[in-house]
């Protein structure tokens, strides 16, 4: 109780000693950062793209997914209710439900940041109230081995630290936007637990933790109470991971050790991403946060070598993570879910988790604020525009978990399969990845921007208002308007900052190459290259108006040549957008497996508002032959080629005029 207390005493200390202190990753105290978050809510999307995602996301998203939650088919309100003793039972979901359900409230947060509701406020502490009630006296809360009896920490696969680490997150978010302590509250009375019980470092759960999100969540925490036993313990896990014998811990079964959880190798030594994806880069993302607070040096040179691992030699051109559903580590482990070897990138049967891939932004977003490299927020938005966004309908109110490259009708028994679907599905018993989807566009916005001590970066383009303060505690408010991605110029208006020099950086993302910059309609002589920041530095005047135009030409994008599955096939991508070829828009009966596409094609860009949310869509020349499909091989004679145009739509717009096929990559006919 003692402790408690002083956590409490330190809280509103807190709330009066640090400015900027409300960012999604409240880094504003962390030594070893460059880019600092902006206060969640600071900056709001005004129109174009991001704006209709987030109205959507407002309007649709987020109670949609509210009332599949907190009702009988999500289940996850119920299952807090009967944890509590207030409804009669039995558990639904699978045991990282709660989980789910937090992201949501999660997303509820950052919406309330942005349009402040009363009512979705008295609903949130309604619920809070509710999942209070379920936590036992000693601050357990995790309703599947509540409700189903089963002891306690018993078995990492129950995913206890993956509730607990997302109760953590939504708990300080919710404390950062509304200033109220009965969420975290929660998390703190959890953590203690957790630190009661792993600090000592029994040998009967030194490998305990299966999807490790309460690393990044127990540092949050560390920042937010600054008590900082959190961070300790955050560390604890980082340390016990591939450094205990397989004898020592009764809470393993199963399949789940070496590689697939990364607990082969140490993370310090490591040098490839291994095993599951999204418990590798929540891992990650964690010892990331973990290394903002410490400075230690072999922890991000690992992190470095796995980024570039991920990125170079792992990553899909749509910033997707997790090549396989089943398979083998390059170390022979068992994996699921995960990653393969170096350059091994399958289309059709890439798995592709949607959390996984948001896994991967959310990760660069930490290694942005270290770095203060652009290539991170490159990833961030590659991720965003293409294999985040895919996971959910147009409507918003389908969800993919599978993001594969490439579909093919009757190639996959799906009725055999939990998570991978031909078309987005209303319900997913698995629901991670729907919330972690919807809290990611909820606050998007909040990535758009960071702060450094010299002054603010651009990260995401997309038409914005911010008013924040910069690390010295001067107001500054900017106008963003732009139609990215289907346009290329980028209109930023200074609408009061303070009277000295500091320095704006602008995102050259790393496809732009040509961008121009212009200051108040003149052209200025600065470095503008592609992958960096561009960087100006004045004294700035209200009415200064900064204007970028990066070129918005069709690229064709062609893999490494080690990735045998693209082997002469190319990607066209307008932008950060990276586009596919699905079925409704081919001639009748051509199977995607028939289509070419001549290098020379003829582009047609064209912005059409009322097709699949509005898109911009690319009409191109292709070729089309008849390929024989009855034979593993077959001899071939000069092939007879069809003619015809056909449209490319957005990757993350496929699947939302019924079940179709698709492609990413499409063989090129060289010209
Ligand atoms: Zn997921």
């Amino acid at each position: 109780m003692v402790r408690f207390i002083t956590t409490l005493i330190c809280l509103s200390f807190t709330s009066v000693t640090f400015a900027q202190d409300k960012a999604i990753i409240d880094s504003s105290a962390s030594p070893h950062i460059q880019l600092h978050g902006i206060d969640i809510g600071d900056c709001q999307w005004t129109d174009g793209f991001w704006a209709e995602k987030f109205q959507l996301c407002e309007s649709v998203m987020v109670p949609h997914m509210g009332d599949i939650l907190k009702g009988d088919v999500g289940h996850a309100l119920n299952n807090f209710k009967i944890a509590a003793g207030v409804m009669e039972g039995e558990h639904q979901g699978f045991s990282w439900h709660d989980g789910d359900f937090y992201k949501w409230i999660e997303a509820c947060v950052y919406l309330d940041a942005v349009n402040h509701d009363e009512n979705r406020l008295d609903d949130i502490d309604e619920m809070i109230d509710i999942i209070g009630r379920a936590q036992e006296n000693d601050g357990y809360l995790h309703t599947a081995t509540q409700i189903e009896g089963i002891p306690h920490f018993s078995n990492r696969r129950f995913h206890e630290m993956y509730n607990c680490g997302h109760l953590y997150t939504a708990a300080c978010v919710h404390h950062r936007v509304t200033g109220k302590t009965n969420f975290l509250n929660i998390a703190i009375k959890n953590a203690d637990l957790l630190y009661r019980l792993f600090q000592p470092r029994p040998k009967q759960l030194s490998r305990f933790g299966f999807n490790q999100t309460q690393i990044m969540g127990l540092t949050e925490l560390y920042r937010t109470t600054k008590d900082k036993r959190y961070l300790d313990l955050a560390e604890i896990f980082i340390n016990n991971r591939g450094n205990q014998r397989s004898g020592d811990a009764p809470s393993v079964t199963g399949e789940s050790f070496g590689d697939m959880v990364q607990e082969r190798v140490p993370l310090r030594n490591e040098t490839e991403a291994v095993g599951h994806a999204v418990l590798a880069l929540y891992f990650y993302a964690g010892a990331a946060d973990i290394y903002a607070e410490t400075g230690e040096k072999a922890l991000i040179d690992a992190l470095d070598r796995l980024w570039e691992n991920v990125v170079n030699k792992k990553m899909y051109v749509t910033g997707a993570l997790g090549q396989t559903h089943y398979g083998v580590s390059s170390r022979h482990d068992k994996i699921s879910e995960g990653f393969l070897n170096e350059y091994m990138m399958p289309n059709m049967t890439a798995y592709n988790e949607t959390c996984a891939n948001i896994c991967n932004s959310m990760f660069s977003y930490r290694m942005l604020g270290i770095k203060g490299d652009s290539k991170y927020a490159d990833v961030m938005e590659r991720v965003l525009f293409n294999s985040a966004l895919s996971g959910i309908s147009v409507d918003g109110t389908h969800y993919f978990y599978s993001n594969p490259l490439r579909m093919i009708n009757g190639s996959r028994n799906y009725a055999k399969m939990n998570t991978e679907s031909p078309k987005r599905l209303p319900y997913l018993k698995c629901f991670c990845c729907p919330p972690n989807l919807v809290r990611t566009i909820a606050k998007s916005s909040a990535w758009a921007y960071s702060l450094s001590d010299t002054g603010i970066a651009v990260n995401l383009y997309g038409g914005n208002k911010l008013s924040t303060q910069m690390r010295d505690g001067s107001p500054i408010r900017l106008n963003q308007k732009t139609n990215y991605p289907w346009e290329g110029s980028v209109k930023i208006s200074i609408e009061s900052c303070k009277n000295e020099p500091f320095e704006i950086r602008l995102r050259i993302p790393e496809w732009a190459a040509g961008t121009e910059i212009r200051l108040n309609a003149e052209s200025i002589n600065i470095n503008a290259h592609a992958g960096s920041y561009a960087t100006i530095r004045r004294t700035w005047n209200p009415g200064d108006v900064i204007e970028l135009d990066m070129p918005m030409n069709v690229q064709l994008i062609e893999g490494h040549p080690r990735i045998e599955e693209v082997r002469n096939q190319v990607a066209v991508a307008r932008g950060p957008v990276v586009y596919c070829l699905e079925s409704p828009d081919l001639p009748n009966e051509t199977s995607i497996l028939d289509v070419y596409l001549p290098s020379d094609s003829q582009w047609t860009p064209q912005f059409q508002p009322n097709f699949l949310g509005g898109i911009t869509t690319i009409t191109g020349d292709i070729a089309v032959r008849n390929i024989p499909k009855q034979h593993m091989y077959h001899p071939i004679g000069k092939p007879q080629w069809k003619t015809e145009r056909a449209q490319f739509i957005p990757y993350f717009a496929w699947s939302n005029r019924g079940e179709s096929e698709m492609t990413v990559f499409v063989p090129v006919i060289w010209k």
